[in-house]
């Protein structure tokens, strides 16, 4: 049986590809089944929707006080890096990842990646997250814990393997995810292939990993540009910059998501528009790990397309995109000492629409008939928020994970008046913590 939702007289807020963000007020929005088939402000016409699935299990979503926008898509993320959460602060990206992360991650097991992932999936739901561009290795643990949560995700595959510092190219890897996929019968998981950064492998690995992406026509996730350090051996090494190094084996194309891209020239910033990179900024990792603050203003004037992601919780602390919209928006005004950079309605579409489109689900976030219904409903009736002004003012700068009441993803409601529906959290809460201290 069909199952129909309508959500009743609530304000509508979405991104559009070809339009300003819209702000309906005592708006309709009838979700059939995994797709939202009305989106508007006529109770007319949103019932005759809802009339023309008769056999449809129905329901009535009252949206007094409340706004329904599109899930955030987190576009860079490691999820089972939460087992790391609070451990290693207060250090240098050399340090932290090379003398507390790589260590501990070298003793992992798969249920490790399992719970981690878990973890992480339980708070970017509770805070408004429905889909997330996820580099870590664990991948079919990590897919089998999405599509149990109802959670998309985009899923590195290594497709690479390390034998006495040696590497070479894993095809097995990369046949194992798609496999796992085809099996699966969920379209919440797309794969793509690591290419951790321009500093992991030695210089004649990089082109076999590009031939692989073609290969398997899949896209390709990396590290850009993080430091002024990796700038600094890239062209000791190179003698150019990361963008151009990658650029010349074909590794940046209009799929590729590239994370930071911190430091940047003139000539990067044109290769990465041209090539129609999409750009994954962290302003909170980028400060906390004191890499530094990305241009955005540049990026957007060289044209180059962004999108927003947390980075892992061993970096940040956390997985809350309306901290990273917030925090996105401050940096580029007070960088600039121009309050009208990166507003509101930029760095929400950033969050919701773009975020999508760089984790290849061309389908989600943009509230509006045919799409899928990746939705999260936002109480506002709350302190924090009230009076509610603005809307879209509202969700970029006044609201955090707690005014988040429910989520819906593909149709189904993973989380329902602040209540997780797929993931048992006790049991995830006890195992991470057992994880934590084993691997300490
Ligand atoms: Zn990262």
């Amino acid at each position: 049986m069909s199952k129909a939702v309508l959500f009743s007289d609530i304000t509508i807020v979405s991104p559009h590809d070809d339009a300003p963000v819209s702000i309906l007020e005592h708006g309709y929005c009838v979700v059939i089944d995994k797709i939202i088939e009305y989106a508007g402000v006529s109770k007319e016409e949103a019932e005759e929707v809802l009339a023309s699935y008769p056999d449809a299990e129905k329901e009535v979503y009252d949206g007094h006080n409340k706004i329904l926008c599109p899930t955030f898509a987190n576009a860079h993320a490691h999820t089972p890096m939460s087992i790391f959460r609070n451990i290693a602060d207060d250090k240098s990206l050399q340090d932290w990842l090379f003398g507390e992360i790589i260590p501990r991650e070298d003793k992992m097991i798969a249920e490790d990646f399992y719970y981690g992932n878990l973890l992480t999936l339980a708070e970017m739901i509770e805070s408004g997250t429905g889909c997330a561009a996820n580099m870590y290795d664990g991948q079919i643990m990590i897919s089998k814990g999405a599509i149990e949560s109802g959670f998309r995700i985009q899923q590195t595959t290594m497709g690479k393997s390390c034998t006495d510092g040696k590497w070479s190219v894993d095809r097995k890897n990369v046949d194992d995810l798609i496999g796992f996929i085809r099996e699966s019968g969920s379209e919440l998981v797309k794969p793509s292939l690591l290419v951790h950064s321009i500093y992991l492998y030695p210089e004649d690995f990089y082109q076999p990993l590009s031939d692989l992406a073609k290969e398997y026509d899949i896209p390709v996730s990396v590290h850009i540009s993080e430091t002024i350090t990796e700038n600094e051996n890239c062209l000791k090494s190179y003698g150019c910059s990361p963008v151009q190094k990658l650029d010349s084996y074909g590794l940046l194309t209009d799929t590729t998501v590239a994370a930071h891209c911190v430091h940047l020239s003139d000539e990067d910033r044109k290769i990465l528009a041209e090539r129609k990179v999409w750009i994954a900024h962290n302003p909170s990792s980028n400060m906390k790990l004191a890499s530094g603050f990305a241009d955005v203003q540049a990026m957007q004037k060289a044209g180059m397309r962004l999108c927003l992601g947390s980075d892992g919780a061993a970096s940040n602390n956390n997985q809350d995109m309306f901290m990273e919209m917030r925090l996105a928006s401050f940096m580029a005004k007070g960088k600039t000492l121009d309050p009208t950079v990166l507003k509101a309605e930029e760095v929400f579409t950033m969050a919701t629409r773009n975020g999508y489109l760089a984790c290849g689900f061309d389908e989600c976030g943009i509230i509006k008939k045919g799409m899928r219904a990746d939705i999260q409903i936002i109480d506002y009736d709350c302190p924090q928020m009230w009076p509610l002004g603005n809307p879209l003012s509202a969700l970029v700068y006044s609201c955090g994970p707690d005014c988040v009441e429910s989520v819906m993803i593909d149709g189904m409601f993973v989380l329902r008046n602040h209540e997780l529906t797929t993931i048992d959290i006790e049991k995830v809460k006890a195992e991470t913590k057992a994880i934590m201290q084993r691997l300490k």
